[in-house]
């Protein structure tokens, strides 16, 4: 049986130019960590992303100074060649702000609205519907996205009363999780019900929690088509949030749940923003749900080889491509889905090597200092002498050149 994923199929929501879901690529997303206020950094912050391959960027608009600056970052975008749609993120006066900022509500490409961070009570409504009329006289996508840390507590309140009163009571983990889903369900159709069309909506439901977040997305994608945006969200940082988010997302876009992607991933202090661009994309590379950049084959090194040498080179290879690709990706179609091998000996490296587009095995501990490269599975050349590294990287522009070029 086929474990590739059959996406689910939900509506086509277009942000700006970018299309998500009804059977379009996962979307990769990112969001910016400058004060919005200060136009140059998030300009500039917002090109890194979108340069990173973050196809959609969101902002937090916060305050009037936020929404004020809202067109003014759209204007340093343009200008400097960037069309990546700008998505604010709304809470607790997005209604207010909407409203008296119009060239910030025109400006953006989608809002973002927490329903459990809109206000309590009689307000709740009618706040979110203030701001899901203005998303319709500007003709603009919203997401959804309810987050189990600011459930709306009357309704978890409620869903517990009636749990309690049920014969057969849930608990309450499962109880909370029905609610975070029944919120969400219960905003998109009161914005159906005031006018916004089904495919302006796209909906998330975050956790902290891998299990919950399955849980919750299983449940959610058996129950709508709306077009889903999917995150773990307060990840964490380094590799605990990267795993966390992996395992999370991988589960459900496996099973073809998730339209949209953003990583939740706390960069460490002074680091680029960018990490969690390149992590999406990794999870749905890996997935071979898409290919962004050519992948590099590594065996992982062992007692065979003692020296560094191919691990250095595998991470050279691997930036080499990554820094190429904006260039390669205009000039070479396809280039995206090549594979190169480098490995650290004979036991797997020819092997490996003559299964990738272009794979080089490199001598280990006692082997002669020689390195066969293969091409498209045949023996190409062998390399020797102190500039291996030099002459595959060349060997690997020849290959991208002949393969992928327009000549091909
Ligand atoms: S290819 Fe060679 S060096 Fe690499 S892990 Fe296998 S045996 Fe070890």
């Amino acid at each position: 049986m086929s474990t590739e994923a059959v996406r689910r199929k939900t509506q086509a929501v277009m942000v700006g130019h970018v299309q998500v879901g009804g059977g379009a690529p996962v979307r990769v997303q990112s969001m910016t960590n400058t004060d919005t206020a200060d136009v140059i950094r998030t300009a500039a912050q917002i090109a890194e992303l979108a340069k990173a391959g973050s196809e959609m960027v969101r902002v937090t608009v916060n305050n009037d100074a936020a929404a004020e600056a809202i067109p003014e970052i759209r204007k340093q975008l343009d200008k400097m060649g960037f069309d990546t749609p700008i998505i604010g993120d709304f809470h607790f006066n997005g209604h207010r702000l909407l409203k008296n900022h119009p060239e910030c509500a025109k400006t953006l490409a989608k809002y973002r609205i927490n329903p459990g961070n809109v206000g309590s009570g009689r307000k709740r409504d009618e706040r979110f519907c203030q701001m899901i009329e203005i998303a319709i006289a500007n003709d603009k996508p919203v997401r959804i996205g309810v987050n189990l840390g600011s459930l709306d507590q009357d309704l978890l309140a409620a869903k517990l009363d009636d749990n309690q009163n049920s014969p057969n009571p849930l608990d309450v983990r499962e109880v909370t999780r029905n609610a975070v889903v029944e919120s969400a369900l219960q905003s998109g159709r009161l914005a159906e019900e005031v006018g916004l069309a089904k495919d302006k909506i796209i909906v998330s439901v975050k956790t902290s929690g891998v299990q919950d977040l399955i849980a919750v997305y299983r449940d959610l994608s058996e129950q709508c088509d709306y077009a889903l945006h999917l995150g773990l969200t307060e990840a964490g940082m380094g590799e605990k949030g990267i795993i966390k988010s992996t395992a999370g997302l991988s589960v459900l876009l496996n099973e073809g749940i998730g339209d949209t992607i953003r990583l939740s991933l706390t960069p460490e202090p002074g680091a680029s923003r960018t990490g969690e661009v390149l992590v999406g994309q990794e999870i749905l590379q890996a997935l071979e749900l898409r290919n962004f950049t050519p992948a590099v084959v590594a065996c992982p090194g062992c007692g065979r080889t003692t020296s560094t040498y191919f691990q250095e080179l595998a991470q050279k290879i691997q930036a080499y491509m990554r820094e190429q690709m904006p260039e390669w990706k205009t000039q070479y179609e396809g280039v995206e889905g090549m594979t190169v091998a480098v490995m650290g000996c004979v036991v797997n490296g020819p092997g490996e090597s003559k299964s990738a587009d272009i794979g080089i095995s490199l001598p280990g501990t006692g082997e002669g200092k020689a390195a066969p490269v293969f091409v498209d599975g045949k023996k190409h050349i062998t390399l020797k002498g102190d500039y291996i590294a030099e002459e595959f990287t060349e060997l690997l522009n020849e290959y991208v050149a002949n393969r992928y070029g327009d000549a091909s």
